[in-house]
């Protein structure tokens, strides 16, 4: 039997619930905080990610999907978004026609990882990337939405972890003051830090290995080594944050695995969801744009992992969503009327209801099985002596009353359809 690909999986309905209550209350704060959605292409030029994200990240080193097409081209599935969205916005000239884009999307990413619990191949963000503006404000903004989503959905055991990298300068100076520190203990680091140890030091903080984290204990940190600018924009990002009830926590060690951060940076990491903790994680990149041959244009952005989120809010049981319904569900009597059940179905979505009827010729028991299968409001019931002398029966499902009907005179079931009880459910929901 072939099987899905290690690493993805199927969102069979009852997930799919679940993702469009989250996809909805994403969009509609975004829109609270008036972003627009949008889309780029699911695989882009390889050179696109080397050069953006950098080439001693994890991503580019061993994570991404990268084939050559028949042309020769050599592409990636993305594995982030940020790079295109960047790309995207440079080969449009977003910035000529509006001075700040704030933009956010919904997509897949792809990353060859070892797959495990909140860890997959396939797996989707959401997030947000605003263009043009350098006010640490800004920051704030995107730490606040996406605090914002996930108490929307429920999630109680959050932590907002802050740090500032400071601008590339500052940031060298101090990877200089990390590299004599830590330079007499090379031999004893991991395999993988000594190698970071060269190509990109600042990530030895993220190492897992608790020998690494022992050996870096007094080590200088990165927040007191950062210029001037940089520190006084993380301040108005901190006040910001605790005049918007927002709790966090300084991070020295949180540095972010991709080249193009600069200054602020942060992620929000849940309890309940084992050792894959960050649920997104984000901060300021404003030299990336330049980087990609846009004009210089500061950015800041983040990136929320959709699988993750759901797993925490399954575990902090954050949301339940009332039962799917059907409006009405139509009972055949006598299976020669099928066309005249097929009219009536058609006739009642027209006026905007779900109906639904049985399309296997089943018993009326079995009918009646599925209509409270499909937790259907009402039943009409078609066929019989009554079709005959023209009228139909209409059952309400809560209270079992019902209502006998002239056929040509579907207007009074739209009536009852209409009832208040029908509007409970919020369909605005899904
Ligand atoms: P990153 O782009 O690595 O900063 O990731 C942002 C968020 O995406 C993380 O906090 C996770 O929630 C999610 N994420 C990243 N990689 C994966 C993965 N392989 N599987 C599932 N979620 C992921």
């Amino acid at each position: 039997m072939i099987k899905a690909i290690k690493g993805t999986k199927d969102l069979l309905p009852d997930d799919v619930k679940n993702w469009k209550y989250l996809e909805h209350n994403v969009r509609n704060i975004f829109r609270d905080f008036n972003y627009k959605e949008i889309r780029t292409p699911i695989f882009e030029e390889t050179l696109l990610f080397e050069r953006s994200i950098g080439e001693a990240t994890d991503i580019v080193g061993k994570e991404m999907y990268t084939f050559t097409d028949r042309g020769g081209t050599s592409l990636t599935l993305k594995p982030e978004m940020t790079a295109s969205v960047v790309r995207a916005f440079i080969e449009h000239s977003l910035g000529n026609l509006q001075s700040l884009n704030k933009l956010f999307y919904i997509s897949p990413m792809f990353r060859q990882e070892r797959p495990q619990a909140g860890r997959l191949r396939q797996f989707h963000q959401f997030g947000a990337e605003a263009l043009g503006s350098a006010s640490p404000f800004l920051d704030a903004e995107m730490i606040q939405i996406a605090f914002h989503i996930l108490k929307k959905l429920g999630l109680n055991d959050l932590t907002v972890k802050i740090n500032s990298l400071g601008v590339p300068a500052s940031r060298e100076l101090y990877k200089e003051k990390l590299k004599s520190f830590l330079s007499d203990k090379k031999e004893l680091l991991s395999e993988d830090s000594r190698k970071r140890f060269d190509t990109n030091i600042l990530r030895i903080f993220d190492s897992k290995v608790d020998a690494d984290q022992h050996l870096l204990k007094g080590a200088p940190i990165l927040l007191e080594h950062i210029d001037d600018e940089s520190r006084n924009d993380f301040d108005i990002v901190m006040k910001a944050l605790a005049k918007a009830g927002i709790p966090f926590e300084l991070d020295p060690k949180l540095v972010r695995g991709l080249d193009y951060y600069t200054k602020t940076t942060f992620e929000i990491v849940s309890g309940k969801v084992g050792s894959q903790s960050a649920l997104c994680g984000g901060g300021r990149y404003d030299l990336l744009v330049e980087e990609l041959g846009g004009k210089p244009t500061p950015g800041v952005g983040f990136a929320a992992g959709i699988e993750r989120i759901l797993l925490a809010c399954e575990n902090e049981k954050s949301f339940t969503l009332p039962d799917d319904f059907l409006d009405l569900f139509i009972v055949k009597l006598d299976k020669e009327l099928s066309s005249v059940i097929f009219d009536t179905a058609s006739y009642f979505r027209k006026e905007g209801f779900t109906v639904d009827f049985d399309y296997l010729d089943r018993s009326v028991k079995a009918q009646m099985r599925e209509a409270n299968k499909c937790n259907a409001k009402f039943v009409l019931f078609i066929g019989g002596d009554e079709h005959k002398s023209g009228y139909c029966n209409l059952k309400k499902m809560s209270n079992g009353d019902q209502l006998q009907v002239p056929v040509a005179q579907m207007d009074q079931i739209l009536q009852a359809l209409n009832t208040p009880d029908l509007l409970q459910n919020d369909r605005s929901l899904y």
